[in-house]
């Protein structure tokens, strides 16, 4: 009986994601046509940047839909190496920009010479994107996203159950509605979502849970309602080898030359 449960559970869920992305990919094409409908039309500049801003955003969060399906339904193991983070967001920074609207603003705050971290960049980034979109959707106008990253030294069991040690700590913040105790208790499972049919899959967080598993890492959550969310990511920090002080000397000197 019990499996029986859960088949139908699995089957409700399928279900729910078609259903969902359906309705999402339908939207998402509708805003893309009716961008190439008003550009085959108009001729105003001001008319063409605002309709290609719209199609692009609506063409990027397609290209998250089918990014966290892939996530989800191969459970990818992440491609890990020692990745300088910072790079690789400020790398990122143009496409996260361009996920929030012309009212919204992004903002960071970032530690000067940070350890490196154990990442997938890729999946990095899909997270990173995953959690702007979340506070976006959650905000009005005016509303403000600051991704802050700093190093912290952490004791046992501080975090979740990480192990003492030194961790790379990723935070995003917004001033969006916030959540509830409810809705934070399951905001990481999937196919949880308080967004209507079409605007969410509840998948996103899910996808970023996972990813923090796998390396080893953790989320955790903070949020009131009215006031606004910050969620927290911790990755493991690379420690320095003993001889890498070498090797940049080594690769400084080879630039020089
Ligand atoms: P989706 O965004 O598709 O709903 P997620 O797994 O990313 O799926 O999020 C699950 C739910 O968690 C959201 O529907 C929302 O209720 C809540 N949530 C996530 N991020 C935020 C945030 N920054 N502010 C408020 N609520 C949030």
């Amino acid at each position: 009986a019990r499996e029986a449960l859960f088949q139908s559970q699995k089957l409700e869920a399928i279900g729910k994601l078609t259903g969902g992305i359906a309705h999402d990919f339908n939207n998402l094409l509708s805003v893309i046509m009716n961008g190439l409908e008003l550009l085959r039309m108009t001729k105003d500049p001001a008319m063409v940047a605002k309709s290609v801003d719209t199609m692009a955003r609506a063409a990027q969060r397609g290209a998250l839909l089918t990014q966290q399906l892939l996530a989800f339904a191969r459970q990818q193991p992440l491609r890990q190496e020692a990745h300088d983070v910072t790079r690789v967001i400020r790398s990122f920074e143009a496409v996260l920009r361009r996920a929030l609207p012309d009212d919204m603003h992004l903002y960071f705050q970032i530690q000067a010479d940070l350890p490196q971290a154990m990442i997938d960049p890729t999946q990095f980034e899909s997270a990173l994107l995953n959690l702007v979109v979340n506070a976006r959707d959650a905000m009005g106008d005016d509303g403000e996203v600051l991704i802050d990253l700093d190093a912290v030294t952490l004791s046992e069991h501080e975090v979740e159950r990480l192990p003492a040690g030194r961790y790379i700590r990723v935070m995003v913040k917004d001033n969006g509605e916030g959540m509830t105790p409810e809705t934070m208790a399951r905001a990481v499972e999937p196919f949880f979502t308080t967004k209507d049919v079409g605007k969410g899959t509840g998948l996103g967080l899910s996808q970023v849970y996972g990813m923090m598993q796998q390396c080893e890492g953790a989320l955790t959550l903070d949020s009131r309602v009215g006031k606004g969310t910050t969620v927290s990511l911790y990755f493991p920090a690379v420690q320095k080898q003993a001889g890498d002080d070498q090797q940049e000397v080594a690769l400084g000197f080879e630039k020089v030359l």
